[in-house]
């Protein structure tokens, strides 16, 4: 029996649908991108899996990508030998929309139809942008591993619902039949193909194979004979010299590997020759995708050995706080039956990523130099992130420190765009402190009393008041030989940018205003630990201050917000 059934997709399958029909339509070629990008995944799962159960190739380990079309039935058919799909994995993947980060992403459409096709570039268009020229589409596939009669046919118009029927398929894979809108037959033709695909789609590792064509003298037209030809490159792009690489076939690969719409902001390659042998090509997004604070997914690093696709997001590869890098590693010299759990103890992976985050950051480190506008972009959507690797990576705290950004009185607006080099070019004679303040907002941050003396002084204070704050400066405590001090713990001691005479008056202060203090703690009690006059005021009365080494009130506050 063949099981039919009908389904309705998810509603936002629906809404984005929708989307990436209407702010798609001018660009509407990527379709193929996709879903040739969606075959060349399926083979590389295989590979995967085919490490470890030789029999999911049943005898045909030739992976390819095939393209035809048929003029006469307006089709416009991909196909691929890769991992296949279950019945339910066809649920689950081309029916509901599982990604992390979706919930994000539809919170954050706004209705407004420019602004919201950035949204979906960065969301991810993939399979359901087949409808884009497509008024059908008809997917059949089988997984490998499964007998042929375990095979699915998925078909719809693209509007509510899908059907599903259990059929028989011969081979394992998936083939795509795209039913061409009306007015899209421009794409049923080989040359216009070819030319979109070595376009979009020329890195791809696979071989993407067409039916060649012949000039037809008495039809006067191209006919499709029965020979293959391999239309792409298909070899390995990063295995390729870089002065044989364009700016476009970088770009294009990164869109590929990073599931991203967008160019990339920066990216690096380089070989590496020695005891280690490997290759890296390594990017930078322009825009923080939607599962950035999603501890589950990512889309990270690509493994490769010897150019055999081994693994995605392998995450020994690269650390937590290096998450935003997307792109491919491939080794000379692991064996290619590698797995997670060797990966872990490998001291070649070791080596390779710390490499690989010295390459990373020089790449930044290049952007804060010499493309400013850039780094502020990076700035902008992965700082939150760098911050964490203060704390994360000890072996390259000093670097990560010279390209964190932060606000400071010194402009006092809330752009992150002083250094810490900055602020100590501008530091005061006989100042030997950086000075920050934390806050649960800038505005608390900038309008702290204890800046009140610093200011007073045009002593310069950085003003931090995200939430990583708190922790990144618990393991930043010096930075080029000097102490980072929180202006609002311990006592305040300027050093030699008090003079004598103002510390006389402190003393002095202090012995006058005695009683009073005394006063004040016999009635604050256990609330308060001491209380003592203070140069730290300029116009406030009092304030609070931490002791030097206790939780500062902003973390208090912050530890209180989270229940603990
Ligand atoms: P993404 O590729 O970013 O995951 P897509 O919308 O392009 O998103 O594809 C959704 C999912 O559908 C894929 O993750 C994959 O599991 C499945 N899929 C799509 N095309 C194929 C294919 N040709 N073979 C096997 N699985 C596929
Ligand atoms: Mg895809």
């Amino acid at each position: 029996e063949t099981h039919k059934e009908t389904l309705g997709f998810q509603a936002e399958v629906q809404q984005l649908m929708k989307l990436m029909i209407h702010s798609l339509y001018s660009n509407k070629e990527i379709f193929l991108r996709e879903l040739i990008s969606n075959a060349s995944d399926a083979s590389d799962k295989l590979r995967f899996e085919g490490l470890t159960d030789e029999a999911l190739y049943e005898n045909d380990s030739d992976l390819k990508i095939r393209i035809s079309f048929d003029k006469a039935a307006r089709t416009l058919s991909i196909s691929d030998n890769g991992i296949g799909m279950s019945r339910s994995e066809v649920i689950e993947n081309v029916g509901t929309i599982a990604k992390s980060g979706t919930k994000e992403f539809f919170q954050s459409l706004t209705g407004d139809q420019a602004k919201d096709s950035h949204l979906i570039g960065q969301f991810g268009v993939g399979f359901y942008s087949a409808f884009i020229v497509a008024d059908k589409v008809t997917l059949i596939t089988r997984r490998a591993g499964l007998t042929k009669e375990h095979g699915v046919c998925w078909e719809s118009g693209g509007e509510g619902d899908y059907t599903l029927e259990t059929v028989e398929k011969e081979t394992r894979g998936t083939d795509v039949i795209l039913h061409l809108r009306e007015g899209e037959d421009e794409l049923l033709s080989g040359m216009r193909l070819r030319g979109i695909i070595r376009k979009y789609s020329d890195h791809i590792t696979l071989p993407i194979v067409m039916k060649k064509e012949e000039w037809d003298k008495d039809k006067s037209e191209n006919v499709v004979t029965d020979e293959d030809e391999t239309v792409n490159q298909a070899n390995a792009l990063w295995a390729r010299p870089k002065n044989e690489i364009t700016q476009e076939q970088y770009e294009e690969f990164y869109k590929h590997v990073a599931h991203d719409f967008e160019p990339p902001l920066a990216y690096t390659h380089s070989k590496v020759e020695g005891k280690q042998e490997y290759t890296q090509l390594l990017y930078v997004p322009s825009r923080a995708p939607f599962d950035l604070w999603d501890r589950e997914n990512r889309h990270g690093i690509k493994l490769y050995i010897r150019r055999v696709f081994i693994m995605d997001d392998a995450e020994q590869l690269m650390p937590y706080y290096m998450r935003f890098v997307r792109g491919v590693i491939d080794s000379n010299d692991l064996p290619l039956n590698v797995s997670r759990e060797i990966l872990q103890h490998s001291k070649d992976i070791d080596a390779m990523r710390i490499g690989s985050v010295k390459k990373v950051l020089s790449m930044l480190e290049d952007l804060a130099e010499n493309h400013k506008e850039k780094y502020a972009t990076f700035w902008k959507e992965f700082g939150l992130v760098l911050k964490e690797g203060v704390g994360e990576d000890f072996s390259n705290k000093e670097r990560i420190a010279k390209l964190l950004r932060f606000a400071s009185t010194h402009t006092d607006t809330d752009a992150q765009d002083v250094s810490l080099e900055d602020y100590v070019s501008r530091m005061k004679e006989g100042q030997d402190t950086i000075y920050f303040v934390t806050a649960d907002s800038f505005a608390a941050a900038k309008n702290s009393p204890h800046l009140e003396i610093f200011r007073k002084k045009g002593i310069e204070v950085i003003l931090l008041h995200e939430r990583v704050d708190e922790w990144m400066v618990s393991h930043l405590t010096e930075f080029d030989g000097k102490s980072m001090k929180s202006v609002a713990k311990g006592d305040l001691d300027l050093g030699k940018l008090q003079d004598e005479s103002e510390k006389a008056e402190l003393e002095k202060e202090a012995d006058e205003f005695k009683e009073l203090t005394d006063k004040i703690k016999e009635v604050l009690g256990d609330k308060v630990k001491e209380v003592r006059t203070t140069n730290r005021l300029t116009s406030s009365p009092a304030c609070l201050v931490a002791g030097a080494q206790d939780l500062s009130g902003n973390l208090e506050r912050m530890l209180k917000a989270a229940g603990q």
